[in-house]
């Protein structure tokens, strides 16, 4: 689209805004705030009447998706257009952040899809993503493979969420849930996961049902080990080769694109200021991933000349699929009630301000 913030040194990402509905504890709030999508204009108001002040605030995103927008809505306007790219040999992610509870896993996976293949009108960017693709390949007549990774990462630990538990009675809770998993710089500017599984994958339900055991998994561990998954990401990649014609006969050359979806950590979990920020880091609040993340993008949108891809795995894992010839879209879910801290603007500014 041409609101794509993009400039010389091809860097692309763009930053959507969704604002999910009331649910039904937040129909009964009183509130002193009313946020307001205009989806024309990609823009999203901040009206705040308190008995002192009035404030009144608006934000520009390159696309606002208000409230009575369905799943299909979004997929079509936003992430078609990305699918299209990766099966162009681009890598390209699309990350979701927002505070907890404002629909970042609703935007990524929603509703499962059964195991009949029955598509849910709430499915999710992910299995939506899944379907185009083998739409999009099996209409064409090249030939394609595919592998699809799922993790997860708490703490900065590397947890695979496609393993197979050691289902052993004198397995203790971390011995079933956890693999070593060693990052290794590949010496090219990549990383290698040593131990990650992928998964070969030649439809689309194969995928649907890596996902539900994946998901599955996430929450028993979080379930086991006490963990809150509101401070844990989740990355689900998928990577896809395309074997092309060569101008000569016989020559084959080998398209790849990579698709990385990922459900970040809640964004309560980064504090911005200066002293605030020490005294979170100091208390363990701080997710070093999510913190590195706004900065690795802001440096990318700048060019502010040092990109610090190593001060997380995160940036790590991702390093392939940011920045250079590659297409980033953060999804920014928020809520319309305001009674919680959720409409701190200042939030998400330094995520879309500079862009
Ligand atoms: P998060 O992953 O950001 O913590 P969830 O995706 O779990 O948030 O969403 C919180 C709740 O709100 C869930 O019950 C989810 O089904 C619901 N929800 C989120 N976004 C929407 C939406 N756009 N439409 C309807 N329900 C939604
Ligand atoms: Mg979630």
């Amino acid at each position: 689209s041409n609101n794509n913030s993009k400039n010389d040194k091809g860097v692309n990402v763009q930053v959507i805004l969704r604002c999910r509905p009331l649910n039904e504890d937040e129909k009964h709030l009183v509130s002193h705030a009313v946020i307001s999508c205009n989806v024309k204009k990609g823009l999203v108001s901040l009206v705040q009447n308190t008995a002192h002040k009035q404030i009144d605030k608006s934000y520009q995103f390159d696309k606002v998706f208000g409230p009575t927008c369905e799943q299909t809505d979004l997929f079509d306007s936003a992430v078609t257009p990305i699918v299209n790219e990766v099966l162009e040999g681009y890598n390209c992610t699309i990350f979701a952040y927002g505070q907890t509870g404002t629909g970042k896993t609703y935007t990524m996976e929603g509703g499962m899809v059964s195991e009949d293949g029955e598509f849910p009108s709430d499915a999710g960017i992910i299995p939506r993503a899944v379907q185009q693709i083998f739409e999009v390949l099996e209409a064409r007549s090249e030939d394609y493979s595919m592998k699809v990774t799922f993790l997860e990462l708490y703490n900065e630990e590397i947890m695979d969420l496609l393993a197979d538990s050691d289902e052993s009675v004198t397995a203790s809770v971390d011995e079933k849930l956890k693999k070593p998993i060693a990052l290794l710089e590949d010496g090219k500017g990549g990383v290698f996961i040593r131990g990650l599984e992928q998964e070969l994958v030649s439809s689309a339900k194969e995928i649907y049902k890596i996902l539900e055991k994946g998901s599955a998994k996430r929450q028993t561990a979080a379930t086991l080990l006490n963990k809150t998954s509101s401070r844990s990401h989740t990355i689900f990649s998928i990577t896809i080769y395309i074997k092309e014609e060569g101008s000569s006969v016989g020559e084959e050359l080998v398209k790849c694109g990579k698709l990385n979806l990922v459900d970040l950590a809640g964004s309560e979990n980064i504090s911005r200021s200066g002293a605030k920020e020490e005294r979170a880091r100091e208390a363990g609040e701080i997710n070093k991933s999510l913190l590195t993340l706004g900065r690795v993008i802001n440096a990318l949108v700048d060019h502010s000349g040092h990109v610090p891809y190593r001060d997380s795995k995160l940036t790590r894992l991702l390093r392939d699929s940011l920045g250079g010839k590659t297409k980033t879209c953060i999804i920014a879910t928020i809520s319309p009630s305001v009674n919680q801290r959720t409409i701190k603007a200042e939030l998400l500014k330094d995520l879309y301000s500079e862009i």
